[in-house]
């Protein structure tokens, strides 16, 4: 019993940190792995009362997923932050508005916002009308 509290405390500290952590880079989700964790204010509920994402960032997520996938955890994470690290360099600043350009040249991100965007024109089609 003690060991599961303990697993929830855990649990419980890595989420608050997961989100102090977006909100500091200004990110909706970050994805660990096959763990996407996401900005839970972004989290809605639909009709039926089921949990609901935006589509484009829940494709985007999974697109990260599918990187870490191709590359092996410590090559996508060695190489995204690698990335991050030389895109700060290059623009020479380090505000707010630098960090998140950074962030926007990182090659995972620019396949992953082409992937979400492809696919959100995708499922248009299945949608009613
Ligand atoms: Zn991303």
């Amino acid at each position: 019993m003690k060991e599961i509290e303990q697993i929830k405390k855990f649990y419980q500290e890595a989420f608050r940190k997961l989100n102090i952590f977006t909100a500091i880079l200004g990110v909706h989700g970050i994805t660990l792995g096959q763990l996407i964790f996401i900005l839970p204010s972004l989290i809605s509920q639909n009709e039926n009362q089921k949990l609901k994402l935006p589509e484009n960032l829940a494709a985007h997520e999974i697109a990260h997923v599918l990187q870490y996938q191709r590359e092996g955890i410590l090559k996508f994470i060695y190489k995204y932050l690698r990335s991050y690290r030389n895109n700060l360099k290059q623009g020479k600043k380090w505000d707010k508005d630098a960090r998140r350009q950074a962030y926007l040249a990182i090659p995972y991100e620019i396949e992953a916002r082409q992937t979400a965007a492809d696919f959100v024109k995708w499922n248009e089609r299945f949608k009613l009308k």
